[in-house]
C-alpha cells in the first residue's frame, strides 16, 4: 500500500470495533489509531490536520453499500487514497460464569443480530436486543456484568472488556468483509497529492458526476467508460445536494486517472455532465506484504491528455470548445441556457421589497422572462451606499420567484455566503468585480447551482474563460459567461457594450454566453436597440434591470427599465424570430 502508515490514523468506532481491527492490522500494534465519535469527526480531524489519514466505510459483504462516507466524500475536503479490507468475524460473548443456556438477552447492532439468526434461534430463552453498534453492546454487556446478557461482537471487543467468548464465528454465513477508504486532506489546488500511487499496483478510480441535460444521461456515461476500455466496478446513487430529484453518481473504476485508456475517457465523460470530479485514484486493497512508504514530494500537477488545444486556449482546457463534442446546455430550474431558445432574464438592480420584487417578478414573467434576476449583497463603489438586504431579501426574492415561476438568479460576493446562498438561489452569479476572486469561483465550483460568471472590468476573453476554469475544475460544469461592458477610454456610455465578445466567445467556448446591456451602457434609452443586437449577434440571453418605478430605483436607477420599457423590448424580441438563438 502506498500510504505512510507510521502516520496518525482516526476511524469510527470504539475499542474492539471491527473497524479498529482493521485499523491496527494496517498499522501495527505500537501504530497511531484512534477511534472518534462519528464519521464527521474524522473528516473533520483529517481537515483540520490533527490526523494524517482518517478511515471510511464504504460498503460491506451482506449489507451493501454504506452510504454515510459518500456524503462526506460529497464535499470534496477529504480524497481516497487507499482501500482497506477488513473482516468482520460475530462471536457470542458475555460476563464470565455465563453459558449459551442462561442468556435472556442478545445485544448488537441489529444488522449483526440478522446475520446471526441461526446462533439466535439456538438459543431459545434469548431475545435479540438492537444496540447502535457491537462493541458498545459489548461494552453494556460488560458494565452490567450479568449472565442473563451477551453480545455479538469481536473476539478483540471481548478481550479488552474482560468477557468471555461462548461462541466464535457464528454468523450464519461465516465472516463476512467490511470495505474502507482511507482518506486524506485534499491538495492544495496546483499541488500534486502527497500519498503517490505505486507503478505496476492495481489502482481504482474514484469519480463523482451528475450526467447533464443533454449529455444522453446515465446510459451516454457509462457507454463513453465501456467504449474506453473502462471497467466500472461499482455505482453508487446519492441524492444531488440541494437539486432535488436529481443524483449525483459515484462511479468506482480499474485504473488510475492518468492512465492512457482512463483519462481521456474521463474527459468523454465530463464533456457530458453537469457535475464532475476525479475525487482520487489509490490502490486496490491487497492481502500482500505491505512495502514501506514513499512520500511523494510536492510537485505542480499537469492537466494531461487534454484535447489538442490553440494556445490561446493553454490557460481554459475544460472550457474551450474542443473540451466538449457538443455546446453546453444549462439547466437552470426549467430553464435551458445555451440551447436553441433565447433566454431573458429579468429584474431589479437590487431586491428592494417583497412588494418591488413581486411587482416586477409578475410582470417580467407575464412579458416572457423566464429568470428573475436581483441582487441582495451588492457590490458598491460607494461603502455607504445601499448595499442589499441580504438573506431576508433573498427569502422574498425565493418566495417571489415560487409564486411567478421563475428561477432565480443573485450575486454572492465572498465565499462564506456560498453555500447558504446556494441552497435558496437557482443560480449563483460572479459579478464583474469578482471575476478574478480566485478563491469565491472555487467556492461556486464545490456547488452543485449552475454559475452566472460576468466579464470583469478589465478582462479579456481569454481571462474569463480562465476564470470559468475555475469553476469547472472544481467539478460544476454549469456555467454561463456573460458580456457586461468593458472599460475602455469611451465615457458617453457607462461601459463599453463588447457585443464581438459574443462570436469570439462562442467560437473559443463550448459555454453558454449571455449578454448585459443594462450595465453595459448604464442609460435607460440605449438599452432597447443592444438588447436586439444581443439576439443578432448569437447571445444565447440577455439579463436586464427592471423596476416598478425607474427613477425611485436604490442603485443604477438610470439604467432601470420601466415595465412598458421591458414589454417593448420583449415585442422586439420576438420580431426578430420566435425564441431561437442565431448562429454564429
Ligand atoms: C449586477 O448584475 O447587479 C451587477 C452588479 O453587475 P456587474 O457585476 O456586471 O456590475
Ligand atoms: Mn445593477
Amino acid at each position: 500500500m502506498s500510504i505512510d502508515v507510521s502516520a496518525t490514523f482516526v476511524f469510527q468506532g470504539g475499542e474492539g470495533s471491527y473497524t479498529e481491527i482493521a485499523v491496527r492490522e494496517l498499522v501495527g500494534p505500537r501504530g497511531a489509531a484512534t477511534g472518534l465519535a462519528t464519521y464527521a469527526d474524522v473528516v473533520d480531524a483529517v481537515t483540520s490536520g490533527r490526523a494524517r489519514y482518517g478511515v471510511l466505510p464504504v460498503e460491506h459483504s451482506v449489507v451493501g453499500t454504506l452510504q454515510d462516507a459518500y456524503d462526506l466524500l460529497a464535499s470534496g475536503e477529504v480524497v481516497p487514497v487507499a482501500e482497506l479490507v477488513g473482516r468482520v468475524v460475530h462471536c457470542l460473548v458475555a460476563p464470565r460464569g455465563a453459558s449459551p443456556s442462561t442468556l435472556r438477552e442478545v445485544l448488537s447492532h441489529p444488522v449483526a443480530l440478522a446475520q446471526c439468526d441461526g446462533l439466535l434461534n439456538r438459543l431459545p430463552g434469548a431475545r435479540a436486543v438492537a444496540f447502535s453498534d457491537p462493541a458498545l453492546a459489548a461494552a453494556e454487556v460488560a458494565r452490567a456484568a450479568e449472565v442473563s446478557r451477551g453480545a455479538i461482537a469481536s473476539r478483540a471487543a471481548a478481550a479488552a472488556l474482560g468477557l468471555e467468548v461462548l461462541e466464535e464465528d457464528v454468523a450464519d454465513h461465516g465472516a463476512s468483509l467490511t470495505r474502507y477508504l482511507v482518506v486524506e486532506q485534499a491538495p492544495r489546488p496546483g499541488v500534486a497529492p502527497s500519498t503517490r500511487l505505486r507503478a505496476g499496483a492495481a489502482q481504482k478510480t474514484l469519480v463523482s458526476l451528475s450526467p447533464d441535460a443533454k449529455g444522453g444521461g446515465v446510459a451516454a456515461v457509462l457507454g463513453e467508460l465501456a467504449q474506453g476500455g473502462v471497467r466500472v466496478e461499482k455505482l453508487v446513487s446519492r441524492p444531488r445536494p440541494g437539486v432535488s430529484w436529481e443524483d449525483v453518481l459515484y462511479v468506482e473504476l480499474e485504473g488510475a486517472r492518468d492512465d492512457a485508456a482512463v483519462a481521456p475517457a474521463l474527459e468523454r465523460v465530463r464533456g457530458r455532465c453537469s457535475w464532475f470530479r476525479v475525487l482520487g485514484s489509490f490502490e486496490r486493497a491487497t492481502t500482500e506484504a505491505r512495502e514501506p512508504i514513499v512520500p511523494a514530494p510536492e510537485a505542480p500537477r499537469e492537466v494531461r491528455d487534454a484535447p489538442p488545444l490553440p494556445p490561446a486556449a493553454r490557460n481554459y482546457p475544460r472550457a474551450a470548445r474542443q473540451a466538449r463534442s457538443e455546446p453546453t446546455v444549462v439547466r437552470v430550474g426549467d430553464v435551458e441556457l445555451g440551447g436553441d431558445t433565447f433566454v431573458v432574464a429579468a429584474g431589479p438592480c437590487s431586491v428592494e421589497s417583497a412588494e418591488q420584487i413581486d411587482g416586477v417578478a409578475e410582470h417580467v414573467r407575464r412579458a416572457g422572462a423566464r429568470l428573475l434576476r436581483g441582487g441582495v449583497f451588492k457590490p458598491r463603489t460607494n461603502p455607504y451606499s445601499f448595499q442589499g438586504l441580504g438573506y431576508e431579501g433573498l427569502r422574498i426574492m425565493k418566495s417571489a420567484g415560487e409564486r411567478f415561476g421563475l428561477p432565480i438568479v443573485t450575486e454572492v460576493m465572498a465565499p462564506s455566503q456560498v453555500d447558504p446562498v446556494a441552497a435558496v438561489a437557482d443560480m449563483l452569479q460572479i459579478g464583474a468585480r469578482n471575476m478574478q476572486n480566485f478563491d469565491l469561483l472555487r467556492a461556486v465550483g464545490r456547488t452543485h447551482r449552475p454559475v452566472l460568471l460576468k466579464r470583469g472590468l478589465a478582462g479579456t476573453l481569454d481571462e474569463l474563460l480562465a476564470a470559468a476554469e475555475y469553476i469547472l475544475s472544481e467539478g460544476n460544469q454549469a456555467v454561463v459567461l456573460c458580456e457586461r461592458g468593458i472599460r475602455t477610454f469611451e465615457t458617453a456610455t457607462r461601459n463599453t457594450l463588447d457585443l464581438s465578445a459574443v462570436p469570439v466567445l462562442r467560437e473559443r467556448t463550448h459555454l453558454p454566453v449571455v449578454v448585459d446591456p443594462s450595465h453595459g451602457v448604464g442609460v435607460r434609452r440605449w438599452i432597447r436597440p443592444l438588447c436586439r443586437a444581443a439576439k443578432v449577434v448569437g447571445a444565447h440571453g440577455i439579463l436586464i434591470e427592471v423596476h416598478p418605478d425607474p427613477p425611485r430605483s436604490v442603485s443604477d436607477a438610470e439604467q432601470a427599465l420601466s415595465y412598458d420599457d421591458f414589454t417593448r423590448i420583449m415585442g422586439d424580441l420576438s420580431e426578430l424570430g420566435g425564441d431561437a438563438v442565431f448562429s454564429v
